[in-house]
């Protein structure tokens, strides 16, 4: 039923950044992304490519372990990339996160320092390492401005993750001061879209309610089931805007203070239920399943001072959601390769065949 129409489903265009700006980076300038088999990196090889980049670096895990600085070195002295977009790392959501912080802090530190240290050593122009919104403490006031960071403790359901992430930070506000180096962080709020992880064990909330809903309607349960309370705030982006944002700001920012990247909107889990299951399976009644955490309360970023730079996202969070199930239905419902050992693809990433993914692993990227 569901599933076979699903096969030839067409996925509808989202247009992301509803601000009109104009890339000036060179086009044949050699471009590296870190991550590229993952949600974020995926969407920006598409984003790049979009914009007539002739020359974008990807390298497979099999050919460079990215936790080793040796291999990193290597790789940079081979490649030379003159901008290097930092989105590799371990990722997940609250169970993931939960079960295997090992994997969490120690990949993460590992990766962040190897590459923006590889960046400096063989003089790349500009770099972009991107963070999470979970930097940022677990009780704090809301929406979150850039400098509430290391201003009261974090969610312990994620800190080893955050406190990673929030060493890439200083990482690179560090090598711009002691060496002058061009990098710059941005931390953007929970994402969604193409190549995303709908794996119910490692998956954040939005690709997992949408493999739930999906699931119950072809199993006809006439029920989904949400984690924890369902009051929980939080904020989604496509990862199709933060695409098209990581170009902007590549271009247009320069400066030591990391830039959230977000909506300005959030919602309750409980309401993002409603809205997926309205999408996904309208019949299903909606149970809450108390036994699982809920996490932070509320994660809202203040995005007045990527608005003052002149982006906003163009991507509206029902329409967004949409394309995202039409995405996971024309893939097979399954989630996306996490590592191949072939070299990089030319085509978009959403194209190709999906591959399960039973655990998040490194050299996928996002936010937490
Ligand atoms: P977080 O933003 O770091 O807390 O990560 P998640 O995206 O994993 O979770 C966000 C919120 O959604 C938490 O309150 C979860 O308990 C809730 N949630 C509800 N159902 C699910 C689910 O099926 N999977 C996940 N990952 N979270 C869920």
């Amino acid at each position: 039923m569901a599933s076979a129409a699903g096969r030839s489903a067409e996925v509808p265009a989202v247009a992301p950044g509803a601000s009109a700006w104009a890339n000036t980076l060179p086009l044949d300038g050699r471009v590296y992304v870190a991550g590229h088999r993952g949600l974020v990196g995926s969407a920006i090889v598409r984003r790049l490519k979009a914009a007539g980049f002739t020359d974008i670096l990807t390298a497979e895990r099999a050919e460079v372990d990215l936790r080793d600085q040796v291999a990193v070195n290597n790789w940079f002295a081979r490649h030379r990339p003159q901008y290097v977009f930092v989105v590799a790392g371990t990722v997940g959501g609250i169970l993931a996160n939960s079960t295997r912080p090992a994997e969490f802090i120690y990949d993460n530190m590992m990766i962040h320092a190897t590459v923006v240290h590889a960046a400096y050593a063989h003089k790349a122009e500009k770099l972009l390492y991107l963070g999470s919104s979970c930097i940022y403490p677990r009780d704090c006031p809301q929406p979150i401005r850039e400098d509430f960071l290391l201003t009261g403790p974090l969610e312990p359901t994620n800190a080893p993750y955050a406190i990673a992430k929030i060493a890439g930070i200083q990482l690179c506000q560090a090598y711009r001061r002691q060496y002058g180096c061009n990098f710059i962080s941005a931390m953007p709020t929970n994402l969604y879209g193409p190549n995303d992880n709908f794996d119910l064990n490692s998956s954040h909330v939005l690709p997992a309610l949408i493999r739930k809903f999906h699931d119950a309607k072809i199993a006809r349960a006439g029920h989904a089931t949400v984690w924890g309370s369902g009051r929980p705030r939080r904020e989604f982006l496509h990862v199709d805007d933060l695409a098209d944002c990581c170009l902007f700001l590549m271009n247009r920012y320069e400066a030591d203070q990391h830039i959230n990247v977000g909506t300005g909107i959030d919602l309750s889990i409980g309401e993002l239920a409603q809205l997926v299951g309205r999408i996904v399976y309208p019949q299903a009644r909606i149970e809450f399943d108390a036994a699982k955490p809920d996490g932070t309360p509320r994660k809202l970023l203040d995005v007045s001072a990527l608005h003052r730079l002149g982006w906003r996202h163009g991507i509206d969070l029902e329409a967004g959601i949409a394309s995202a199930y039409a995405w996971f239905l024309a893939n097979g419902g399954a989630s996306p390769a996490t590592e191949t050992r072939k070299p990089a693809a030319a085509k978009p990433a959403a194209r190709k065949p999906a591959r399960r993914n039973t655990a998040a692993a490194a050299s996928e990227e996002t936010a937490s």
